[in-house]
């Protein structure tokens, strides 16, 4: 792998791609920094050294050029706080200001650029915009994993205007390593963990873990669909219809290839979709008509704690059930403390970004796990077996 630990950007400048798409409130305050954090490893490598960094990054999905809500002006502040040195700000990522304030940063100083989304061009993956990005530095890092998925301007048409000098920084190295090594190198047992809210995003995903997992546990909203599929009366939970048959299939395949598929038995209903709705146990299969499962049950809860307990690798992706309301969080949390459990037993544990960090987060948990990735969709893709555009082009 292609690492910035091969070269030293002594007397260089390093144009390095960063996922800062962080979570802003009202008042424009970051309120999780955890995508900054994980990029500051590369930067203090580079400044280190003795070289400069430019730094470009997306926030948020802005649609129409310029928009003060998205700037990346927002996070200077706590990015110079987080490395101890002014931060300089380009408003603008390409043009004259970019091109000067690029060409006069001395070694040790770090530059962020304007928020790439602000051209359409970063999106369409337009090779002129690419390439005048690129030359504002001699070296290309790419340390956004959380976008490497896409074949943007700045994630990965860019590369081809460095064929000698593009790197993957240490977060982009980190993710690809512990991805492997479930997915390739996994001690068993192998047991993953699915749940969120619909089986149609994670189908090929599904299909592809059924070849290298022991166990699959599945949880959440798409639980629901298999319960219906096998006969089950699930009242007004998640129903994906026109997934029954897929999810048949998937437990057939799974029976084939010897994995122990293992779905709730019991869940936690409510009479509507809300904090303080009714609630009850009720087993998964016969569910009131007008009530739905929010959560898993208590028997359930214990189920996959044991199957977790006793892994040697877990991934998990995805919440048991709608753990942003206090109500419906015990069965997410449950399967956290079984994933640290399994991780003090000696396991490998990987948890996949999006709402399964945000929960392990929540629950103040995310030192007590293996590895907790900062790319969701872009890990959904790799496990699925898909090359990613931003990892392809460093390696091309
Ligand atoms: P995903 O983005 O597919 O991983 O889904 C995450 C979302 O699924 C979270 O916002 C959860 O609140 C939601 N979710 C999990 N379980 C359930 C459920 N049983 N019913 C409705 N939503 C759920």
């Amino acid at each position: 792998m292609k690492t910035i630990d091969q070269i030293s950007f002594s007397g260089k400048k390093a144009l390095v791609r960063v996922d800062f798409n962080v979570p802003l409130d009202g008042d424009y305050k970051i309120t999780d920094d955890s995508r900054i954090t994980a990029a500051l490893p590369t930067i203090k490598k580079i400044l280190n050294d003795g070289g400069a960094v430019i730094l470009m990054s997306h926030l948020g999905r802005p649609k129409d050029g310029p928009t003060d809500k998205y700037s990346l002006k927002h996070i200077v502040a706590h990015l110079s706080d987080l490395l101890g040195q002014q931060v300089e700000f380009a408003d603008d990522c390409i043009g004259e200001q970019a091109t000067q304030k690029a060409a006069e940063l001395e070694k040790g100083e770090v530059l962020l650029l304007e928020n790439l989304r602000f051209y359409k061009e970063e999106e369409k993956g337009d090779k002129d915009f690419a390439e005048k990005l690129s030359k504002l530095g001699d070296v290309y890092v790419n340390d956004a994993f959380g976008t490497a998925h896409r074949a943007h301007a700045s994630t990965a048409v860019i590369a081809q205007f460095f064929p000698e000098a593009k790197y993957f920084g240490y977060l982009m190295a980190a993710e690809l390593d512990n991805a492997e090594k479930v997915l390739n190198n996994a001690a068993r047992p192998f047991t993953a963990i699915m749940g969120g809210a619909k089986v149609s995003d994670k189908i090929q995903l599904i299909e592809s873990l059924l070849e290298k997992v022991d166990n699959l546990i599945i949880g959440g909203g798409m639980a629901y669909t298999f319960v219906k599929a096998q006969g089950g009366e699930i009242g007004t939970s998640l129903l994906e219809a026109d997934k029954l048959d897929l999810a048949n299939e998937l437990v057939e395949k799974a029976k084939a290839k010897g994995v122990n598929l293992i779905l709730p038995t019991d869940c936690i209903v409510a009479d509507k979709f809300d904090n303080n709705a009714q609630t009850a146990v009720s087993p998964n299969n016969t569910i009131k008509s007008d009530w739905m499962g929010l959560d898993i049950g208590p028997e359930s809860r214990e189920a996959f704690a044991k199957v977790i307990e006793e892994s040697k690798t877990v991934l998990w992706n995805g919440p048991m059930g709608v753990f942003e309301m206090e109500s419906f969080d015990k069965g997410t949390k449950a399967v956290a403390d079984s994933v640290v459990k399994a991780t003090e037993n000696g396991a490998f544990t990987l948890i996949g970004g999006g709402d399964s960090a945000a929960a392990v987060t929540k629950f103040g948990l995310s030192n007590e796990v293996s590895y907790m990735s900062t790319g969701g969709g872009a890990l959904l893709e790799y496990m699925e077996g898909k090359e990613l555009p931003g990892v392809k082009a460093i390696n091309e």
